[in-house]
């Protein structure tokens, strides 16, 4: 299903033109128009999902296969040093599109760019809960 407000919807199915690098039967890859990094793009299924929540998990895999491949290829021609896969998923993530998409940023060294978090020191016992929470 496509999204009528949806403008991802409408780039991944072409009514709106874009620099895509790739596409096929359920994906669009586009550059992203601000790049963290020469290169960077997005992938972006032609279904509307808003989410990874919402992705079904043969979108999810096919998704990471052509992660793979763009990385690959990517790689290749741009002559990055190292490559970022990232998704984000609600506001308090990051996300800011609300259709799934998939970053693919190329790292050059001394790109200037920082896709990190701050590290943090729980306790064994707040590692244990969480263990716990995550298994049962
Ligand atoms: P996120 O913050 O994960 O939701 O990422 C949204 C990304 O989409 C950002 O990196 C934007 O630069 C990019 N973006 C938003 N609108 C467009 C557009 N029309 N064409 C290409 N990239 C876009
Ligand atoms: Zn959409």
């Amino acid at each position: 299903m496509k999204k009528d407000d949806c403008i991802f919807c409408k780039i991944a199915n072409g009514e709106i033109p874009t620099n895509s690098i790739y596409e096929d039967e359920k994906f669009r890859v586009i550059l992203d128009m601000g790049p963290a990094t020469k290169g960077h793009a997005l992938i972006l299924p032609k279904e509307h999902y808003a989410n990874l929540y919402e992705l079904p998990e043969d979108w999810a895999a096919e998704a990471m296969v052509l992660a793979k491949r763009m990385a690959g290829s990517m790689t290749e021609k741009l002559g990055c040093d190292g490559f970022n896969l990232v998704q984000n998923n609600n506001p308090c993530a990051g996300q800011t599109v609300f259709h799934f998409h998939l970053h693919l940023i190329p790292r050059y060294e001394n790109d200037g760019q920082e896709i990190l978090w701050n590290p943090t020191s729980p306790s064994a016992e707040e590692l244990k809960e969480i263990h716990q929470i995550l298994t049962k």
